[in-house]
């Protein structure tokens, strides 16, 4: 600003498609750029392209409320939230751009006997793990989150809490910036305004490439990273993927002063809120009981979170809410993600990720890159198959992700 906003350096080229790549992504949002990236870091594969339709993080990326946890229930989750985690400690070193990682501390409410016997559950199960996670008494969790209500009037009130002190939150436009930006650097071509309208085979049924606004870029590997749009691009190779797409909200309030020192979050309320460094508080819904692919969402669903927050926190009765937005999320029946070869070859796909996939971002890029370039899975990703909803071999973290962040 000082300059005159002049001089700025532009933080990646945006280059004339290639007529052709060892490897197009679709999809410029975390996953996808920082897949890229990494294809291009571990593994020396830099003729990538990352196709994006409209501007890098404007998915799902740009629009949620950022929460990070590894206290998943089940070993393939904990693996691979995990890994996220400790990409996320040293990821503004790794990129030398701040993506503001805050391990500020996720704490999840439990408001009846069911919570508290699941949440301990996990508890025990992460320890197991070597995977930090303890439980709270009321009081404790008060004076970990001074603002929260704990009394015994209120109407649901708080028997515990569990608390994932490693935890926290991230700046979500930095980190599809950061790896854009590192990704260019290692030559990797990010395209944007460009959206993917076919897949293209060959005769033997391989990909050749993909269709698009800009023409047919050609191919030996298509890399489907999409989020909320992955059925539709899926469907362009004939391949169905088990998932239903919905609207998921989330809302800022007017700026304070520091107040709120934590995330906390509520399954059974259904609310979660932090804030920013800005000071807005950053407050996330549920998603909408119907599918669609409006960015936007119904209002019966954040009046019901505000209600929730009002009830954990009376001091904010009377803040104002600034801005509402919403994102298309993923969902797979199982609230696990996918992250597969598929039955055409040459064509791979990362999504049902759905409402938690913020947090799984360097992990699953990091992983992703690692299937597209060796043709096979990692460790902690090999359970992550389409096949599981075939053979019923699923990862069922539909209770780890009840509020589902
Ligand atoms: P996206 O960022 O959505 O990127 C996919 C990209 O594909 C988009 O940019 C889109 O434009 C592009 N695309 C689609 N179709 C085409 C096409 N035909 N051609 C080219 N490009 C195309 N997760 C957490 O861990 N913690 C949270 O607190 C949390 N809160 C959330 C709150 C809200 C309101 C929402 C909506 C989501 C939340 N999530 C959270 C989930 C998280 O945002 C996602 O799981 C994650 O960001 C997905 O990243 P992505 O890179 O896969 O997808």
């Amino acid at each position: 600003a000082l300059r005159g906003h002049r001089g700025w350096e532009k933080q990646w080229t945006s280059p004339e498609p290639r007529a052709e790549y060892d490897v197009v992504i679709i999809g410029g949002g975390g996953h996808g750029l920082g897949a890229a990236y990494y294809l291009a870091k571990e593994h020396g594969i830099t003729n990538v392209a990352v196709i994006e339709k409209g501007w890098l993080g404007g998915g799902n990326t740009g629009r949620n409320t950022t929460i990070i946890r590894s206290n998943y229930l089940y070993e393939e989750s904990m693996h691979i939230y995990e890994h996220s985690m400790k990409l996320w400690e040293g990821l503004s070193q790794e990129l030398n751009y701040n993506v503001m990682y805050s391990p500020r501390g996720v704490m999840m409410l439990s408001h009846n006997i069911h919570d508290q016997q699941s949440f301990k559950r996990h508890i025990h199960a992460n320890r197991l793990y070597g995977i930090d996670n303890e439980w709270l008494t009321p009081e404790q969790a008060k004076a970990y989150c001074p603002p929260l209500d704990i009394s015994a009037s209120a109407r649901y009130p708080i028997n515990g809490a569990a608390l994932q002190r490693r935890g926290g939150t991230a700046r979500h436009d930095a980190v599809a910036w950061g790896y854009a930006r590192a990704a260019s650097d290692r030559g990797v071509h990010i395209i944007q305004n460009c959206e993917v309208t076919g897949i293209r085979r060959g005769p033997d049924g391989r990909v050749t490439g993909v269709e698009t606004s800009r023409g047919f870029i050609g191919a030996k590997k298509v890399a489907v990273s999409a989020a909320g749009h992955t059925t539709t691009i899926m469907k362009m190779a004939d391949v169905r993927v088990p998932l239903q797409s919905s609207p998921l909200q989330a809302l800022v309030s007017e700026p304070l002063k520091p107040i709120f020192p934590c995330v906390v979050m509520s399954n059974t309320v259904h609310a979660y809120i932090s804030q920013s460094d800005k000071g807005e508080l950053v407050i996330g819904a549920g998603t909408d009981q119907y599918n669609s692919y409006s960015q936007t969402g119904g209002l019966q669903i954040i009046t019901h979170t505000l209600d929730a927050i009002c009830e954990l926190f009376p001091m904010f009765r009377r803040v104002k809410m600034m801005r509402q937005w919403g994102g298309i999320v993923d969902n797979t029946p199982d609230r696990s993600a996918i992250q597969s070869k598929t039955p055409v070859p040459g064509l791979y796909v990362n999504c049902g990720w759905g409402t938690g996939g913020f947090k799984a971002t360097p992990g699953s890029a990091n992983l992703f890159a690692h299937l597209i370039a060796r043709d096979e899975p990692h460790k902690f990703n090999a359970g992550l198959t389409l096949e599981r909803f075939r053979t019923g071999r699923l990862i069922d973290e539909a209770a780890a992700a009840a509020v589902a962040h």
